[in-house]
């Protein structure tokens, strides 16, 4: 290990989060998102993964490259491109790897279409509808006429889909109500006007978790894969095991007096005499400047606060007056050790974020491993 800074994915744990959504969900088909690198925990071997073990059905990507990276890994499972289809290099990209597309008006439709005529490819698309995300996608009163331009073009309608707002607290129980009701008119009246679509879905991890009538043919899991809840007031409705930890080792170790400062700024003073452990991680390596003197880190089972700001390359912790830390011991950044747990949940709650960020923000500087 030439850098000693390690993000370990779980792939165990991801396995049987999966697991658990396909025993929630029944029958349905199953999209695992896997864009950002896998939330941060590797695309690839993620979804090496669930293809050896029939995990999920679908994959789905945000950006061309994430969907180029599966496929030259070898990676034959369908990809959906959540985002919308944009220029013509793209969509030709995408042709050319098997990607299915996603369609969001007229244009959209016409370019893809275009692009299949020119390179004689059979283009399969998905058409996204906005149903009150304001996000992306068509208004749910052109969904049908926009369904038969796609017929019309020669492409292959194989889904259609839409995105909800506020399905991970209770408090937006109604919002997330008309959403779906939005949605299903908007099928209706697709499947009335050319016959049925094979995959209409909605439900991401909240939906999965918390709102069974958001289930429709596929569901659309990200977050919950890698071990967290979509929001603390999420309904815990499947047991989930975290995707990731992060380690570092202990890399200078000094006794600092009373009254002296650390780090940048000077922002921390030392009360008592006491142990300050170096760890070789910062911003630099995600591992984010607003924990400076908020986040804790485990060494050998016990939690050590923050001493001061995190650097870009390194940061100071206090372990305290009786500490017995030598330099290359292991320190956790999220994770477990012993009785004790840093979650992806508290990181974010500290930092004023969610879970999301935290594990997207693993820079590629740190050293990856993967474990069963
Ligand atoms: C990222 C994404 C998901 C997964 O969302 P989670 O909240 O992580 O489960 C589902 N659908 C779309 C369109 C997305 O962009």
């Amino acid at each position: 290990m030439i850098y000693p800074t390690v993000a370990t994915t779980h792939l165990g744990n991801i396995r049987r989060n999966l697991e658990g959504v396909r025993r929630r969900v029944g029958d349905r088909a199953v999209l695992a998102a896997v864009k950002a690198n896998g939330y941060g925990h590797g695309a690839v071997p993620v979804s090496r993964l669930i293809e050896r073990e029939g995990l999920a059905d679908w994959l789905g990507v945000a950006t061309m490259p994430e969907a180029l990276e599966l496929r030259q890994a070898g990676i034959g499972l369908p990809i959906l491109k959540l985002s919308q289809a944009l220029g013509d290099e793209e969509i030709e990209a995408a042709l050319r790897a098997d990607v299915t597309l996603t369609v969001v008006d007229g244009p959209t439709i016409d370019q893809v279409a275009a692009a299949a005529r020119r390179r004689r490819y059979e283009a399969a698309v998905h058409l996204k509808i906005d149903t009150g995300m304001r996000r992306i996608g068509a208004e749910p009163e052109d969904a049908a006429a926009l369904a038969l331009r796609c017929d019309e073009a020669g492409l292959t309608l194989g889904g259609v889909f839409s995105h909800l707002a506020v399905s991970d607290v209770p408090a937006g129980n109604d919002f997330t109500a008309e959403q779906v009701a939005r949605f299903t008119r908007a099928t209706e009246e697709i499947e009335a006007a050319r016959g049925p679509v094979e995959l209409r879905h909605l439900a991401a991890s909240a939906g999965v978790l918390a709102h069974p009538e958001a289930w429709f043919d596929m569901v659309r899991p990200g977050i919950m894969i890698y071990g967290s809840y979509p929001d603390a007031q999420t309904e815990k409705t499947v047991r989930l095991r975290p995707g990731l930890s992060w380690t570092t080792v202990a890399s200078f170790v000094k006794t600092v007096r009373a009254g002296e400062t650390v780090g940048y700024g000077r922002t921390w003073t030392a009360e008592r005499d006491t142990t300050i452990v170096t760890l070789p991680v910062g911003y630099g390596d995600g591992y984010s400047r607003l924990l400076s003197n908020r986040g804790r880190v485990l060494i050998g089972g016990r939690s050590c606060p923050i001493a001061g700001r995190v650097c870009m390359d390194q940061t100071m912790i206090d372990a305290g007056p009786d500490a017995d830390v030598r330099v290359g011991d292991r320190v956790t950044l999220l994770g477990r050790d012993g009785d004790e747990e840093i979650t992806a949940l508290e990181l974010a709650e500290l930092m004023g974020t969610i879970p999301y960020e935290v594990t997207c923000l693993v820079a590629g500087r740190v050293s990856r491993r993967a474990d069963d």
